[in-house]
């Protein structure tokens, strides 16, 4: 099901990226061949293993399901309670992906680039499965919405976000107080000290300014993008696997228990910080 919406709007997805390169040509480098096929086949490998995960996880929402506090109908009420709800765990998992490293060696593939463009929203990891992206909806089925529903949702909220991915669009008016917009997304593939790990929003920006993460983006501080530790690799295995390499690495050389799981499951930076000090 989340397949199948995604692969429907990739005809609208293609167009947007071919009118962006065009927009671009001859003016700034916005987009690199090596860097957009690669995102590409990481799109590619994403769907598969997404629905893949889905027909693994899809019985243990059935089960949880059968608990439901309430019975929310499919109605235009319910399909709208639900957008909401899953953008707000979305906000949660996002932040997550940041902040955890485990879920972070998944995560920084969609960061690794130093190009941003509406192709840079096709490159995904096959590993969120194993990050546990999927547990972040299962409050969902809790609640009692319909496992099927769900996973439409969670396609249409990375839809969405296909279309914030650009340099092309400046502020957008009133909708920058409500939505993720292309500004907002900026700051957040931007790696200067003030932009990082900031706007985690899927849909809508509220959640940020409500939890304390937001920041505009300033004019006079342009966005570098990419990842701290820069991997300067077009291979999608490499993007792949690059940083559970290096956390299984760091956690196989931590000499203490609590200093392994800093490696596996603490911030990024502070696993960093903390190798050769333990
Ligand atoms: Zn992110
Ligand atoms: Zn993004």
């Amino acid at each position: 099901m989340e397949a199948w919406i995604l692969l429907a709007l990739a005809p609208v997805f293609i167009v947007c990226v071919l009118w962006e390169a065009w927009y671009w040509r001859g003016k700034r480098a916005i987009y690199s061949l090596r860097d957009t096929l690669s995102n590409a086949a990481l799109a590619l490998m994403h769907q598969g293993a997404d629905a893949l995960a889905w027909l693994a996880v899809i019985g243990v929402y059935y089960w949880v399901y059968r608990y439901r506090w309430f019975d929310v109908p499919g109605n235009v009420w319910g399909i709208a309670a639900l957008v909401i709800a899953q953008d707000f765990f979305y906000y949660w998992f996002h932040r997550a992906s940041h902040r955890i490293r485990w879920m972070w060696a998944s995560h920084v593939t969609h960061h690794s680039s130093q190009r941003l463009n509406l192709s840079t929203a096709f490159r995904q990891s096959i590993t969120y499965p194993i990050s546990g992206m999927w547990l972040f909806w299962l409050p969902l089925a809790w609640i009692g919405f319909a496992p099927t529903n769900i996973i439409a949702v969670v396609a249409i909220n990375l839809g969405f976000q296909f279309f914030v991915h650009t340099q092309a669009i400046g502020k957008l008016g009133w909708l920058e107080y409500v939505f993720n917009t292309p500004t907002h997304h900026r700051v957040h593939h931007a790696r200067n000290p003030g932009y990082i790990d900031r706007n985690y929003a899927g849909v809508l920006i509220v959640w940020d300014k409500l939890f304390g993460t937001f920041v505009d983006e300033d004019p006079a501080q342009p966005c570098e993008y990419g990842i701290v530790r820069q991997i300067h690799s077009h291979n999608p295995l490499l993007l792949t696997f690059h940083e559970w390499v290096a956390m299984f690495r760091d956690a196989a050389r931590a000499k203490s228990l609590r200093a392994r799981m800093v490696q596996l499951f603490g911030p990024p930076e502070r696993a960093a910080d903390a190798i050769g000090k333990d």
